[in-house]
């Protein structure tokens, strides 16, 4: 990434170049480029379907390439600090193109025990069980642990710090520099978006986001991407995404998310200042038993958190005291927040993991990760923290009341 440049000002401008609608003046703002095929400028055109060249203004049929699309790629890229982004149809096709793209039936995956729930099913229901591809899961708290389960078959190591919803992370530049030569290592960086971690510049090979959280921020987009430096593999996942798989973003989502992308530093630093102040007010309730966000002290990695991110993010988890009906409680009385699975947007969001994101996944297994029925997910919005801090309070306190009739 062009580094003497500022975050916030990649944000704003890179991939958008003003399109010129006559002699003189241009769009400031890219245009959603809606066409799905391209008047070509004849037949002897040297473009072939095999090398249209974005870069170079060449575009033959949007499911290759697409003005809008394209745009995107480059920002995002940009903002991650890497070569090559390919923008996807969901951030689980983004996974998906990535994980296909790194391995072989007969070759073995390493992956966080506490990943995102929909990476683990589709590890476990499509790559493990109908693609011959095996997969172990570990404590990547633990750098030995991952290293240990990395055998001359392992072709990817697939990780996310923080995690969802324990909050956990892993030492990436360790990690990576555990990993012999030749094994892929994978990031998902959704949760801490470039704005406070740069995976590449840690170690990893690929990153990958969905792009339907922080990224796009308005929780009106459903997309993903994937970045890296590694000229083949990036070779490889844009033959996967553009003919192998298929599952690209659309212009309309493109621009949406091209938009919400100026925005982004400003909204994390934003997310950050209700999150931290939530997390401590939060630590000091005696209706709460545990908090669990990287920028409190008390979390067990927080020296791990400050060395590798430059913020802790907008997302907490906290337990509440008491059982299932408590907290089912302390939910339904919120005003501000509402009760939704998803993160990342301007919006304040809280849902319960057992009964909401994580109860596909069997009791055991949930309880083995933290998941307990009174574990609570909050994404902090931009709203004003005081109007945020008066809500929760008004959650606790419906806890602690005796049960009135419903009606009342
Ligand atoms: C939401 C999410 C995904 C899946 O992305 P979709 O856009 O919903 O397909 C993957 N990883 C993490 C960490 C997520 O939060």
């Amino acid at each position: 990434m062009d580094r003497e440049r500022s975050i916030e000002t990649v944000a704003v401008t890179e991939g958008e170049e003003p399109f010129r609608v006559g002699s003189e003046s241009g769009d400031v703002v890219s245009p959603i480029h809606l066409a799905s095929t391209f008047a070509l400028p004849g037949l002897d055109a040297e473009m072939s379907l095999e090398e249209v060249d974005p870069d170079a203004g060449e575009f033959v049929y949007s499911r290759l390439s697409n003005p809008t699309r394209h745009a995107l790629e480059r920002r995002i890229a940009a903002l991650e600090g890497g070569e090559h982004a390919m923008a996807f149809s969901s951030g689980t096709a983004a996974i998906f193109t990535t994980i296909l793209s790194s391995v072989e039936p007969g070759d073995h995956v390493v992956a966080f025990e506490d990943l995102y729930a929909g990476t683990k099913r589709m590890l476990t229901d499509v790559f493990d069980s109908r693609l011959d591809v095996a997969v172990s899961y570990v404590d990547a708290t633990d750098v030995e642990a991952v290293a240990a389960a990395v055998t001359d078959r392992t072709a990817l190591v697939w990780m996310e710090s923080p995690t969802n919803p324990r909050f956990d992370l892993c030492d990436v530049a360790g990690i990576a520099e555990r990993l012999p030569e030749g094994v892929t290592f994978g990031v998902d960086n959704t949760f801490a978006s470039p704005c406070f971690q740069r995976p590449l510049e840690l170690g990893a090979d690929v990153v990958a986001h969905s792009t339907t959280k922080f990224l796009n921020g308005h929780s009106d987009s459903v997309g993903g991407a994937v970045i890296t430096d590694d000229d083949g593999l990036a070779e490889e996942l844009r033959f996967q995404q553009q003919v192998g798989v298929g599952g690209v973003l659309s212009p309309f989502d493109s621009y949406l998310t091209l938009r919400g992308l100026k925005t982004l530093p400003t909204r994390m630093a934003r997310h950050e200042e209700n999150a931290t102040a939530i997390a401590e007010f939060l630590e000091g309730r005696e209706e709460v038993r545990a908090v669990h966000y990287p920028g409190l002290e008390s979390h067990p990695q927080h020296g791990l958190a400050r060395e590798q991110m430059d913020g802790f993010g907008g997302i907490l988890s906290f337990e509440l005291e008491g059982e299932l009906a408590d907290a089912k409680r302390f939910l339904e009385s919120l005003e501000e927040f509402t009760l939704a699975v998803s993160v990342g947007g301007v919006e304040s969001l809280i849902e319960l993991p057992a009964a909401m994101t994580h109860e596909p996944l069997p009791r055991a297994e949930r309880e083995a990760l933290g998941i307990t029925d009174t574990l609570v997910r909050l994404s902090a919005g931009v709203e004003g923290t005081e109007d945020l801090l008066a809500d929760l309070e008004r959650g606790l306190e419906a806890i602690d009341a005796p049960s009135a009739p419903a009606d009342d």
